[in-house]
């Protein structure tokens, strides 16, 4: 188990929470993908649904397993009845689409008008058939990627509880079977010899693509490693067993309650480690759980060193640019670290929401990374003000800004160059393998100023930066 402590010499900051981020509904676009089972039922007004309707882009002309139940005046004065209405609704959805699971995803406006979803759902549950989870993601508690976290909470109340037996691994083994299946006969065979192990169950739990859980497993089992299972799974149905004596352990940096809900409610061990973004996060990731299960890793060195002589063209690219985070998905540190030991120089973090027990050895990291580069600490500011930090931006002139697309383009049109953020949580970024994505994203404004600049178009790109903000 990791120490909880967070470095002394980390400044950290609290602003006054005035800034853009996404609506953690949206969290809907990823999970009911990742679940392909699952139906979700957003419980709020039109400005939920134009939300949902705008950020989702082209996704919703393919008939997505989400809807918006849409609140109306009646339900706000309860003069209708909710729990009919929801019963309605629901068994609509079981018709035409027939789901394992209907998540039932809280507004703002259930929060304000006290509705009892909690309340319903066992009961409607128990009518229907069909397995109701609740979760509050609402933009009055939460931003973002925190939407995930509160779906995955939710779901660990579901997981099987873990009886001692041997878990079963036969999803994750097939899956590995399939990418192995271009190996010669005779790696295979040395590869599968490595993978019995004898440690206690592992359950690894955030959402990712299959394909990067897949390399991730893969990446376990050369440690001789066995993932027992993922929170959330493929099929709700799947859901791994949790509880006493399985270790936990997350792949994304904003899922504290998941965290604590798998430790407080199912006496699961945490297992903190940095989170396995970029080559330096992926190894401390693995080697962490080894150190946990007291393995000892084998090739980590080299394999990092590799992905880091395959990064060499953009990390010219980046060397010495210096960067801002405005803050807005909680990926911030684990992306700054990187950035950090990729050469660049990080001026501010600002982050919506910042759990130091959860991330504890993420943030010993990056302060590692800070010392091992020589740079300085960069200022951690939780519940950033946008306005504070266009202003601090006007002096600071970073060579890059990660931000939303509110201020985006304002800010290209004063000169300074910016990734949207977002991107960061849509991309695969997770493993060895991805970190070329992020780098990918990272420099694409920046080989943009420089393609333009070779065509000669030097008016295009603000060299003489105005200075008009
Ligand atoms: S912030 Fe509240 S009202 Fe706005 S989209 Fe999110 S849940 Fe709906």
């Amino acid at each position: 188990m990791s120490s909880n402590r967070v470095p002394d010499t980390l400044t950290f900051e609290c602003e006054t929470g005035n800034y853009h981020t996404f609506c953690p509904i949206s969290c809907v676009a990823w999970l009911y993908q990742k679940i392909e089972d699952s139906f979700f039922l957003v419980i709020g007004t039109k400005t939920c649904g134009y939300f949902l309707q705008n950020a989702l882009g082209v996704m919703i002309f393919a008939e997505p397993r989400y809807a918006m139940a849409e609140l109306e005046e009646g339900d706000i004065s309860a003069q209708l009845n909710d729990y009919v209405e929801l019963k309605r609704l629901c068994v609509q959805i079981k018709k035409n689409r027939n789901p394992s699971v209907i998540v039932w995803i809280g507004t703002c406006t259930t929060e304000i008008i006290k509705m009892d979803l909690e309340g319903m759902a066992p009961r409607l549950e128990g009518e229907i058939g069909i397995p109701i989870v609740v979760a509050r993601a609402n933009g009055l508690d939460y931003a973002f990627t925190q939407g995930e976290d509160t779906v995955l909470a939710a779901m660990a109340h579901r997981c099987p509880d873990y009886n001692g037996a041997s878990p079963n691994t036969t999803n994750q083994d097939q899956a590995i079977q399939g990418l192995l299946s271009f190996l010669p006969l005779k790696a295979r065979n040395v590869y599968e010899e490595q993978s019995v192990s004898t440690h206690p169950p592992l359950v690894l739990f955030g959402s990712l693509p299959s394909n990067v859980v897949s390399q991730l497993n893969l990446e376990l089992k050369k440690q001789s490693i066995q993932v027992s299972g993922w929170l959330p799974t493929q099929r709700y149905a799947e859901l791994p067993s949790v509880g006493e004596g399985v270790y936990v352990c997350g792949v994304n940096p904003f899922l504290s309650r998941t965290a604590t809900t798998l430790m407080r409610r199912k006496k699961c061990k945490l297992i903190g480690a940095p989170f396995p973004i970029g080559p330096d996060g992926t190894r401390a990731w693995i080697e962490k759980i080894c150190s946990v299960f007291d393995i000892q890793p084998q090739g980590l060195e080299e394999r990092e060193l590799q992905v880091w002589d395959s990064l060499k063209d953009y990390i010219n690219l980046v060397r010495g640019k210096s960067v801002f985070f405005m803050g807005d998905n909680l990926l911030e540190v684990s992306l700054a670290r990187f950035l950090i030991r990729c050469g660049m120089i990080v001026y501010e973090i600002g982050i919506p929401y910042m759990d130091k027990r959860y991330q504890a050895a993420e943030l010993a990291l990056l302060q590692e990374t800070c010392n091992q580069m020589g740079t300085l600490m960069p200022r951690i500011v939780e519940k950033p003000d946008n306005y504070n930090q266009v202003q601090r931006m006007r002096e600071l002139q970073p060579d890059l800004a990660i931000t939303g697309m509110a201020h985006a383009n304002p800010l290209e049109a004063r000169g300074i160059s910016t990734k949207w953020s977002v991107e960061f949580t849509f991309a695969q970024i997770h493993g060895f393998t991805n970190a070329r994505d992020i780098l990918e994203l990272v420099t694409r404004p920046l080989r943009r100023n420089l393609s333009l600049e070779n065509l000669g178009w030097t008016a295009l790109v603000k060299k003489d930066k105005i200075n008009i903000i």
